[in-house]
């Protein structure tokens, strides 16, 4: 299926390594943020690098695309909430992530929402054996496991629908593991989800 979200709500730093590599402490409790829908793109779709910018880096996530309302729910709802599991990659203006100090232009540029094709999962899905790699011209940057979320997807999804209800076609997207990095015009960039699927997106320059 194809993904169209009404909001797409992220999670940072829910993994330690990558958390480290930025050189921030572990998180207490999930630190949420949007990314809006006019981010969004599919397979195959060119990212493009904003001439604001001087450092977009990729972050392979796994994401869960929901399918009954979830409103102040406990783990065990927020299971059967889901509907699928995508490939996201939750590009990111590194560079002005760090000088806003909120990251809505950093993480909202048109096409820094690649989403790949949803594959729908039953009640009993096992979400932390999901695996998530990024790679880049082919070479593995990330490799992480679902298994070494700080938050695991269930939490996540009780902790957020405590804040803003979660409507069918809502996109979460739960954390990049370690290994982020620049991509330049002309680089290819996947993420994949091993029995999932696999997203690739070519990445352009924004024409003068
Ligand atoms: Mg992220």
């Amino acid at each position: 299926m194809t993904v169209r979200p009404g909001k797409i709500v992220c999670v940072g730093r829910n993994y330690a390594a990558h958390a480290q590599e930025m050189g921030n402490p572990i998180p207490e409790r999930p630190l949420l943020f949007l990314k809006p829908p006019s981010a969004v793109i599919g397979d195959g779709d060119p990212i493009v690098v904003p001439a604001a910018s001087r450092q977009v880096e990729h972050e392979a996530e796994i994401a869960v695309v929901i399918g009954r309302r979830l409103r102040r729910g406990s783990e065990r709802e927020a299971r059967a909430a889901v509907r699928a599991v995508a490939c996201l990659n939750d590009v990111t203006a590194r560079d002005l992530q760090k000088t806003d100090g909120q990251w809505t232009r950093a993480k909202g540029f048109d096409t820094f929402c690649p989403i790949g094709v949803a594959v729908e999962v039953g009640p009993d899905f096992d979400f932390a054996a999901l695996e998530i790699m990024g790679r880049v011209n082919g070479a593995v940057r990330q490799h992480g496991h679902a298994r070494d979320l700080i938050f695991p997807i269930p939490h996540l999804l009780a902790y957020i629908s405590a804040v803003m209800t979660l409507e069918p076609g809502d996109v979460v997207a739960t954390g990049t593991p370690e290994g982020v990095g620049p991509l330049i015009a002309g680089d290819v960039v996947e993420v994949e989800i091993p029995g999932v699927g696999l997203l690739r997106n070519p990445v352009a320059a924004e024409p003068a």
